[in-house]
């Protein structure tokens, strides 16, 4: 398949261009396309032969549902079968953004689309080309990230191209996204509501606005015994083909650990590097060292994430060590990526007695 790939500015989303994209959408095909939190790989969510194309483009497993996105609020009630009042409270304090609900399915939706649950996940996002899109596209777009299933989610158009070139219709080309990292997942049909995925919007905006809100323990932790509830998250995620380890700890002690071992390891033949923030990025040695950003700039740490796991695939990096970083607000969902990415991984020196 010859896969047309198109440039579009955030600033003059060119409509021709965009209605040509929502046209191939509507007609069963698939267009990747740029959204705030990381590039979307869409298909019209109401039919289940698009459905289908996009598991087999992403190669993703048919029971990992899909988010269907749409760009009106009107839209909503076609969709579900129940708006619950906090649905109402949270669409407005953050639609169009970084928040997806799940919410019980109306018999529109079909199960292709949700790999079978009886529910489905929604978001209105803010990305100015992705919203245009959906209004052409007939309103409902289901759109998961645009990579390969198990690689990093694609912050530019560079990584969907790599991955889906020749799998899909169009392509186009945003730039850069802004935030970097998936959509925060809540469930809102339990109560309290739980927090199934952690995105940009925190546990603490989303209780400011509906009182108490539950997590899923297992987004941080591999030894609860149980499931996590977005069947996604029990995936391989945002794995670069490098051996990636964690390493927790007093920045000292994190550093000194990372240079010895990234010592032996290349002793051994192997390329190894190294995700270090800013402020202690030019004391590390081992053969790549890339800065993620600021300790304190969490922003800056998620929209570089992804992309530097995939330049260490581009680098032929064999291990990877990585700095940890702090759990808190935002922080939580760069770690919970982290982790995934490491499998688990992690080295945490303030429980080892002796370095
Ligand atoms: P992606 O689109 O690649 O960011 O992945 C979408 C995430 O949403 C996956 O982790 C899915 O398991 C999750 N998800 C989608 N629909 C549902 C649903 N109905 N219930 C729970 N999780 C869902
Ligand atoms: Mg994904």
């Amino acid at each position: 398949m010859e896969t047309k790939i198109v440039l579009i500015a955030q600033e003059e989303p060119r409509e021709d261009l965009l209605r040509e994209a929502g046209e191939v959408l509507k007609n069963g095909g698939l267009v990747a396309f740029p959204t705030e939190t990381v590039y979307g790989l869409g298909g019209d969510a109401l039919n289940k032969d698009s459905a289908r194309k996009i598991y087999a483009a992403k190669g993703r497993p048919s029971d990992n549902p899909l988010i269907v996105h749409i760009s009106r609020m009107e839209d909503l009630t076609d969709i579900v079968s129940q708006v619950p009042r906090e649905a109402l409270k949270i669409a407005e304090a953050f639609w169009p953004g970084p928040l997806t609900m799940i919410l019980p399915k109306s018999d529109k939706v079909p199960y292709e689309t949700t790999g079978g649950l009886d529910t489905v996940a929604v978001r209105m996002p803010s990305h100015p080309i992705a919203r245009k899109l959906i209004e052409y596209a007939g309103g409902y777009v289901a759109a998961p990230s645009a990579n390969v299933s198990g690689k990093p989610s694609p912050t530019v158009a560079k990584y969907v191209v790599e991955d889906m070139q020749g799998r899909i219709d169009m392509i186009i080309d945003g730039g850069e996204v802004g935030i970097g990292l998936e959509s925060t997942i809540i469930d809102l049909t339990v109560f309290p509501p739980q927090i199934l995925r952690p995105g940009y919007i925190t546990p603490k905006m989303l209780e400011q606005v509906l009182g108490r809100v539950d997590e899923d323990e297992t987004m941080f932790r591999a030894d609860t015994g149980q499931a996590p509830k977005a069947p996604g998250m029990k995936y391989r995620h945002y794995a670069p083909k490098g051996e990636l380890t964690i390493v927790q700890g007093d920045a000292e002690d994190v550093l000194v650990y990372i240079n010895r071992q990234a010592a032996a390891d290349i002793q051994c033949g192997h390329k190894v590097g190294v995700i270090a923030t800013e402020e202690l990025c030019r004391e590390y040695s081992a053969d790549v060292v890339k800065s993620i950003g600021s300790r304190h700039a969490e922003e800056d740490i998620a929209r570089n994430l992804y992309r530097i796991l995939r330049e260490f695939d581009e680098e032929q990096v064999t291990r990877i060590y990585s700095e940890g970083f702090a759990v808190e607000g935002f922080g939580q969902a760069i770690m919970n990526r982290l982790l995934k990415a490491a499998g688990h991984k992690v080295i945490n020196l303030s429980e080892k007695d002796s370095l």
